[in-house]
């Protein structure tokens, strides 16, 4: 199995294309509202575009209208790596793939939203891509 973390910057430009490799390695950020899943319903497994982990499900995606797939949690914690990010004189929690250590985006909390853990992972459509599949729930209420 490939080790992600070894991978080095010269490979991934191999890897990934020129926005890809932008967003997923040097932390940037696509333009709100253009991405690929950014009001995506379909019920699916969200992988990592980089190594291809899983990292989100349709069933975690909720409806933020901030221009970004967003999430109120990952597949699983030990999926994500969550870091401060003090850059553009902001404060705010930088969300990686714990396999590669690609960028993926930032994590909010207590925005309000009504989901259960009021956080908003706002991920980078171009850092994800969807495979189509039931997602098995257990759900209290719906
Ligand atoms: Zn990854």
């Amino acid at each position: 199995m490939t080790d992600f973390k070894l991978i080095t910057d010269a490979q991934w430009r191999e890897r990934l294309n020129d926005e890809e490799y932008r967003v997923l390695r040097q932390a940037g950020t696509e333009a709100p509202h253009i991405g690929e899943y950014t009001n995506t319903t379909t019920e699916g497994v969200y992988s990592c575009k980089a190594c291809n982990t899983e990292l989100f499900r349709s069933s975690e995606k909720f409806q933020s209208h901030c221009g970004w797939p967003s999430f109120f949690s990952p597949l699983a914690g030990d999926k994500i790596i969550e870091r401060q990010d003090l850059s553009h004189g902001m404060v705010r929690t930088e969300v990686l793939c714990a396999t590669c250590e690609s960028h993926l985006g930032h994590v909010f909390s207590g925005e309000g939203y009504d989901t259960p853990t009021n956080l908003r992972y706002c991920i980078n459509s171009i850092c994800l891509s969807l495979e189509e599949k039931p997602i098995e729930t257990a759900t209290d209420d719906n």
